[in-house]
């Protein structure tokens, strides 16, 4: 399968363009994203805003009070509880949300599609057999790793606890929206912090085609290639910097509170891998956020662009200087045609179809 950026660069050996961008392009960069969301900002700022009012207020109501009555009714050591209840929502709650994204991918109505990263076809268009095959080792995959990977690290986090999970389980003190929402930015950035530097290990050229390979066969995101990890990226990548941040915070975290953050990590993971820009995702409404476009970049070409939730530590370190020197090259281009072409220029996206005029070296 061919990317748009393949001509660029294309080994995870190849050093990163030396490419610095000033403090106040970072900021200008930053303003700039925001304001081409437009309308969007508003509607990614009320799904956040009902988010962290809804899900504490629904939980108190209505289902924690079933969760310990169910706790009551079946007398079950709290390990117990916490292994099976966590089991049972990860197989369910992943498998929902990615028929969600299968959804948007099956039908292909415009109102969608008009927010797709790339003028890459999607790769069941482009080849179906090669599709088919990448999608049935998904599936064998995702089993292998959702059945027994993810029950032994569960259990690990149980026995590592000496069987005393550490989580608050009562409804007295069941967290507030100010707790769940700190809470949530804690872990995102211990979550981000851990993830980059794991990341960006699984890219060394000796470690590389044996684990985190797997993650990149898919060249052109599509939401459910975020779970589709080697089983040691997974425990690596996956479920440890989701879990450190718990780690750190203990007891003073909610088990309730635990679930928030979990649906929140898994649908910023589809959301970066779903190959959409949508203006309304209320991921990008955090500031410094990666993107869709930016860890597309990284899937494409593999090379840089480590983050998951910030792209801070890609800045720090420099590993993005190369998706963002050629976001500069594409804006020059597009100013040039634009500047060529009588009653204006080509979108980014028709651009960014067409890398051959775009390449940096
Ligand atoms: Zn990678
Ligand atoms: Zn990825």
């Amino acid at each position: 399968m061919k990317s748009q950026y393949q001509n660029i660069v294309n080994t995870p050996r190849q050093q990163p363009q030396k490419y610095q961008r000033s403090f106040s392009q970072i900021f200008v960069n930053e303003e700039n994203t925001f304001q081409q969301k437009g309308l969007g900002l508003l509607v990614a700022a009320t799904i956040s805003a009902t988010y962290f009012l809804a899900m504490p207020y629904i939980g108190k109501e209505y289902i924690w009070p079933r969760f310990l009555e169910l706790d009551d009714y079946l007398q079950w050591p709290k390990w117990k509880m916490y292994f099976v209840i966590s089991m049972i929502f990860t197989l369910t709650f992943i498998p929902f949300a990615n028929f969600v994204y299968y959804l948007i991918y099956h039908f292909e109505l415009p109102f969608f599609e008009q927010y797709k990263v790339t003028a890459t076809p999607w790769p069941w268009q482009e080849n179906k057999e090669e599709w088919n095959k990448l999608l049935t080792k998904a599936f064998k995959l995702y089993f292998f790793n959702y059945y027994i990977v993810v029950p032994i690290g569960y259990f690990y986090d149980v026995y590592d606890s000496g069987f005393d999970p550490k989580f608050r389980f009562d409804l007295e003190s069941f967290p507030t929206t100010t707790e769940i929402f700190s809470q949530v930015c804690i872990m995102m950035l211990v979550e981000d912090f851990s993830f980059y530097f794991i990341h960006w290990f699984m890219h060394n050229r000796y470690i590389y085609p044996y684990v985190h390979k797997r993650h990149h066969e898919f060249r052109v995101n599509v939401a459910c290639c975020f779970n589709y990890f080697h089983p040691i990226d997974l425990f690596l990548e996956g479920m440890l910097p989701t879990a450190i941040g718990h780690a750190i915070l203990g007891k003073r975290m909610h088990y309730y509170t635990y679930f928030c953050w979990y649906i929140f990590r898994v649908l910023e993971s589809m959301d970066g891998h779903s190959g959409y820009e949508f203006p309304w995702s209320p991921f990008r409404l955090i500031p410094f956020s990666g993107s869709s476009t930016y860890h597309d970049f990284h899937h494409s070409n593999n090379i840089g662009n480590f983050c998951s939730f910030f792209t801070f530590w890609d800045t720090v370190f420099g590993t993005n200087s190369t998706f963002y020197a050629y976001q500069d090259r594409l804006k020059k281009e597009k100013a040039l045609q634009e500047n060529k072409t009588p009653g204006g220029g080509h979108s980014i996206q028709q651009q960014t179809g067409d890398v051959k005029s775009s390449k940096i070296d």
